[in-house]
């Protein structure tokens, strides 16, 4: 029998997910780690396991390919933290035009 806190201390402690406003899709990150990360259409590297929600841990057989990854991005999108990631906020809706009064 497993616990989600057992699930974790046999992870590698590390989760990831991409911050995709400043990936400039170069791809090296799914070379280095493919079973890391992925990319869109557009080349826009994502964190395959949990669809860029950095929730899901690293398995420890990847974290050297991941450190790698992270090492080599150029841009320093590439985000890490001992601790799932928080949901992220819903972006405030912009109103299509102003009017005068
Ligand atoms: S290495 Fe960095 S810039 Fe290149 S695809 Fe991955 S996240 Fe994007």
């Amino acid at each position: 029998m497993t616990d989600s806190k057992n699930d974790v201390r046999q992870s590698s402690d590390w989760f990831t997910k991409i911050d995709q406003e400043r990936c400039i899709a170069c791809g090296l990150c799914a070379l280095h780690a493919p079973a890391v990360f992925d990319y869109d259409d557009n080349g826009v590297a994502f964190g395959k396991r949990d669809a860029n929600h950095g929730t899901v841990p690293i398995p420890p057989e990847q974290l050297a390919a991941f450190k790698t990854a992270y090492r080599d991005c150029p841009v320093q999108a590439i985000l890490r933290s001992r601790r799932p990631f928080p949901p992220e906020k819903p972006a405030k809706p912009r109103p299509d035009h102003y009017t005068e009064s």
